[in-house]
């Protein structure tokens, strides 16, 4: 086939090249901030304990806790594309079994980014193993206390609400009082996380001040009658 460079050609070429251009544009637009400009959270179904995965507009993806046993990693890859093998920011409550045991596949199998927690001295073999792998894996580490904020790209934040101080070194017999208590922050919608926390850890949270006035609560605990005292639950929805 003989190809004419003639003028009416080239008005074509520059008609479908223009086309093109904009089409790749929409497209890498797209890619970037999801098809749906929202941010997903996705409580994963770990039986007795938590994972929670987040993904942000702008994709930046952040695992809270990992459950009792490796069923997070079958969890993680229905709702990550299989070639998706990086996780941004790992957050860490508290280093009990039900929370961090899928955790050391995940540090195996992910590239995690930095990692959020509070170096609380807690005598458990997992948290042992874990910490040696963050240690090994030269994940960046930030220690969580109230007033440390992390910006997830635009249009999410997440405040660190507790502890009021940095734990680390402290020794701790019973963890769950030392949650970590996280506002994930979307527009003008709040979500508040705070893994185990007890009753100690509520009042506190309730007398501090800090506005705790949430669209979404993470319930404390599982449920357990240890926690979601009425001052805390109070004008809240439960999930
Ligand atoms: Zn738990």
């Amino acid at each position: 086939m003989i190809f004419n460079f003639n003028k009416n050609t080239k008005n074509k070429l520059y008609f479908w090249g223009g086309v093109l251009i904009i089409v790749i544009f929409i497209w890498s637009f797209i890619f970037k901030y999801g098809a749906d400009g929202n941010l997903k959270i996705y409580f994963l179904n770990v039986g007795q304990g938590d994972a929670i995965f987040i993904e942000t507009p702008e994709k930046i993806q952040v695992l809270i806790d990992g459950g009792p046993d490796n069923s997070v990693l079958s969890e993680l890859s229905k709702v990550m594309p299989f070639y998706d093998r990086e996780i941004n920011l790992l957050v860490i409550t508290h280093p009990q079994k039900d929370h961090i045991f899928g955790l050391i596949d995940v540090l195996k199998r992910y590239k995690v980014d930095n990692i959020l927690f509070s170096s609380i001295e807690y005598k458990n073999s997992l948290y042992k193993e874990l910490s040696g792998l963050v240690k090994e894996k030269n994940i960046n580490k930030i220690e969580a206390k109230a007033g440390v904020q992390i910006n997830l790209g635009e249009f999410v934040s997440m405040d660190v609400l507790y502890p009021f101080s940095d734990m680390s070194g402290v020794k701790v017999e019973n963890p769950n009082n030392t949650s970590l208590a996280l506002i994930l922050k979307f527009f003008d919608r709040k979500f508040l996380f705070s893994g185990d926390a007890e009753l100690k850890e509520e009042l506190n949270l309730s007398n501090s001040g800090l506005d705790i006035d949430v669209d979404v609560l993470k319930i404390n605990h599982h449920g357990s009658k240890t926690s979601s005292s009425v001052l805390f639950g109070k004008n809240q929805f439960y999930f």
